[in-house]
């Protein structure tokens, strides 16, 4: 080179420098666990175990429901689905989510009311920025899904949390939303059954969170990805039921249920006889923001009727006896490792929380510090609590091959043992 050294270095004026999307997306769960992924120890020669997140179709014991794949590979063959479709979605998509809703509704829903996204995490995105008014906040779970965090802080529209009650089989601390709100608030979150606690609300919880939304005149947004993903006593009852009582905005999609969340495919509905989400425009915004954001592809939306229509009672009754079989797994494990205690059995989803007791560990020092250090010498990946709003807390899935959970959870027990205080024999 001539110049050597010399030349004048060039002043590029760029950078990634979007501080709300640095915010947003260090929080974001997969971050956390790629990081977690990335200690893992390539020398070990045990399977890893992935109790970090939840994605059920790893797994032949939980394989997409064949007629969902049959009704996709027809759907591309006919070739009715290969153009762009409305930003509301495709017409026969809208009509099947309506129906399929309207079943357990105390009134029916029609196409207008339903929208397609791109998955349900796309209808969090869509909420959170038709909802972004200035000043504008909304009311999030802790613990939750942080999704909602990263897509409320990348629009400014401020978030505050409200407790689940672990006590209380995590119910919400309806004191504590009364006491969050002021003129400004505009809706309260509630995921239904839980992720990240493995609850199902009942009847008469949800009935109370709809008359305290009504007293504050705020919306319900119930995000209900894991509908009927109910193993336990308590039945599934959408938040819906309740759209008379306040508006709700239910979200749902086909990732969880018919175990396909590589299919992409949600959507959001207003379930709310009364007309208040039309009134106050929330549909026409949501329909305004999905045409200008990603489509959830036409082929997938194409084939949702009959996805819905062919799926029989027996895929969802077997994926269910196996998901309580594992949640019993993990339960039972869990009540065998001394430093860690399960507030709720889990009822429900795929995911349990459970609370790390630091106090008869030696040198951990906090969850982050406890997954790290559990993902390299035992290569279980577990989420940390602090990733969801609760430090010392851990979330599990079981949403994993038993054998492969047992194995898991035995080692978290020997990491246990091993990392354990001496106890003091008197
Ligand atoms: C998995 C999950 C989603 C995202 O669902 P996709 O349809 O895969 O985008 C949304 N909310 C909760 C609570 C979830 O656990």
């Amino acid at each position: 080179m001539e110049n050597g050294g010399e030349a004048a270095a060039a002043k590029w004026r760029f950078g990634a420098a979007n501080p709300a999307l640095h915010a947003a997306s260090s929080q974001s769960l997969r971050s956390i666990v790629t990081r977690l992924y990335d200690t893992l120890d390539h020398t070990d020669p045990r399977p890893v175990a992935p109790l970090g997140h939840g994605d059920p179709s790893a797994f032949a014991c939980f394989r997409a429901a064949p007629a969902a794949v049959d009704a996709l590979a027809a759907a591309a063959l006919s070739g009715k689905h290969n153009s762009y479709a409305r930003a509301a979605g495709v017409e026969e998509a809208r009509s099947a989510v309506a129906a399929h809703l309207s079943r357990e509704l105390p009134y029916e829903i029609t196409a207008g009311d339903v929208v397609m996204t791109a998955g349900c995490n796309h209808a969090i995105e869509v909420m959170m920025a038709v909802l972004a008014a200035p000043g504008a906040n909304v009311l999030l779970p802790r613990p939750g899904y942080p999704m909602y965090e990263s897509r409320a802080a990348l629009c400014g529209l401020e978030f505050r949390h409200f407790d689940l009650l672990p006590d209380k089989s995590w119910e919400v601390d309806l004191d504590g939303v009364e006491a969050l709100a002021d003129d400004n608030t505009v809706a309260m979150v509630i995921v239904n059954p839980n992720n990240p606690c493995g609850c199902v609300y009942s009847y008469d919880h949800l009935a109370k969170i709809a008359e305290t939304a009504r007293k504050l005149g705020i919306l319900v947004i119930s995000d209900e990805v894991y509908d009927h993903c109910a193993f336990g006593s308590k039945p599934f009852v959408p938040m819906g039921v309740f759209g008379g009582t306040a508006p709700v905005v239910t979200m749902g999609g086909i990732s969880k249920r018919w175990m396909v969340p590589g299919w992409r495919l949600g959507w959001i509905a207003a379930t709310d006889p009364n007309g208040i989400l039309r009134d106050k425009k929330i549909i026409e915004s949501v329909i305004g923001y999905r045409a200008i954001s990603v489509d959830p592809v036409t082929f997938v939306q194409g084939a949702l009727p009959e996805i819905i229509a062919n799926t029989d009672k027996a895929f969802f009754e077997n994926a269910m006896d196996v998901m309580r079989e594992a949640a019993e797994i993990c339960y039972q494990k869990i009540k065998d490792i001394e430093c860690i205690t399960c507030p709720h059995k889990p009822e429900g989803s795929m995911f349990v929380m459970v609370k790390l007791d630091l106090s008869c560990l030696d040198g951990i020092h906090n969850d982050v510090d406890f997954c790290t250090k559990l993902a390299r010498e035992e290569s279980v990946v577990i989420c940390p609590g602090s990733g969801l709003g609760m430090k010392n807390w851990l979330r599990i899935t079981f949403a994993v091959d038993p054998p492969l959970l047992k194995d898991g959870l035995e080692r978290v027990k020997s990491f246990c043992k091993r990392h354990g205080k001496t106890k003091e024999v008197n």
